[in-house]
């Protein structure tokens, strides 16, 4: 099952997080690409110039989005937001204690990294040396560069990962707070790739019922890991996702979760939703503009 008939681009992200290109950028790469509809889901915060829930730029109807870290069941899941106000404060409060949360583990982390090799890092120029988010992925890379390891993967085992010898947890927001603080900005709610979610098949259904509890709009639906068929990961393709939309009358979306040129993830508008969706998602939030 897929959408054929692809309207928009609902999962990217831009320099804002961890992708290759600006946001204006990405407006000139939907345009060139024909995608009429795109939605800026930065990690943990929004677009720098974006001043109302969708902007019309260059050609492209442009979301207002965000993808929000958060915890459910001690399990690290991501909530996709659309049509935020990006004034809110709440909102903007909310984003601004995730990457805190960000920036202490990643302190933390080179702290650990000082005592157990060494090195002398500082998290200063570490963090200035990356554009957007710094993560693990950077500092596995400062530790091939350093010489202490040959690769990401030695970096991670030996270090990074749960259990290595620097690792440290990342504090996340409960999920239900999440789905709330985005409803209070006026933004529609959407589970990211359900199949990319590190817990076995049971658990990801069982937080769907949870989170359609606590008032969750969508389930991300069509996205690019949908085949991948992992052991770390819960069992959830694409069917099982469009059913789990019906079961719980939540609305099916997708996007490419493109990360730009270059990036190793540059695959805008190769995955996304239908006008009918669109208009789904629009009429929603809507509802929820109007009840502010
Ligand atoms: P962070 O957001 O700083 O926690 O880093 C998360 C990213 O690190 C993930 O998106 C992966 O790309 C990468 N990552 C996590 N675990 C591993 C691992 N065991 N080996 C290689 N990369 C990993
Ligand atoms: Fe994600
Ligand atoms: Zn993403």
């Amino acid at each position: 099952m897929g959408e054929t008939n692809l309207a928009g681009d609902l999962h990217m992200h831009t320099t804002a997080s961890d992708g290759t290109v600006s946001a204006d950028r990405r407006i000139e790469l939907a345009n060139e690409a024909g995608i009429e509809t795109i939605a800026l889901t930065d990690h943990d915060i929004l677009s720098e110039w974006v001043t109302e829930p969708s902007t019309h730029k260059d050609g492209v109807d442009v979301i207002t989005g965000v993808e929000v870290r958060a915890n459910l069941f001690d399990t690290k899941i991501e909530i996709l937001g659309y049509y935020l106000d990006p004034t809110d404060p709440e909102l903007l409060n909310m984003l601004e204690r995730a990457r805190r949360f960000r920036r202490d583990r990643n302190e933390q982390i080179v702290k650990n990294l000082n005592k157990v090799t060494d090195l002398s890092l500082s998290y200063k120029e570490l963090s200035a040396s990356v554009d957007g988010n710094l993560g693990r992925p950077h500092i596995a890379d400062y530790l091939i560069e350093a010489g202490v390891v040959d690769s990401v993967g030695e970096a991670f085992g030996e270090y990074l990962a749960e259990g290595g010898a620097a690792y440290v947890p990342m504090e996340r927001i409960p999920a239900a707070e999440v789905v709330s603080t985005i409803h209070g900005a006026g933004g529609v709610t959407s589970l990211a790739h359900p199949g990319r979610i590190r817990t076995d098949t049971e658990t990801v259904k069982r937080m769907v019922e949870e989170l359609a509890a606590v008032g969750l709009d969508g389930i991300e639906t069509w996205y690019p890991y949908g085949q991948i068929r992992d052991s770390e990961y819960a069992d959830i393709g694409v069917d099982d996702a469009h059913d789990l939309a019906e079961q719980y009358d939540l609305i099916p979306t997708g996007g490419s979760d493109c990360h730009g040129p270059d990036s190793g993830k540059f695959r805008l508008g190769e995955v996304g939703v239908s006008e009918e969706i669109l208009s789904r998602l629009r009429k929603r939030a809507d509802d929820y503009s109007g009840s502010n």
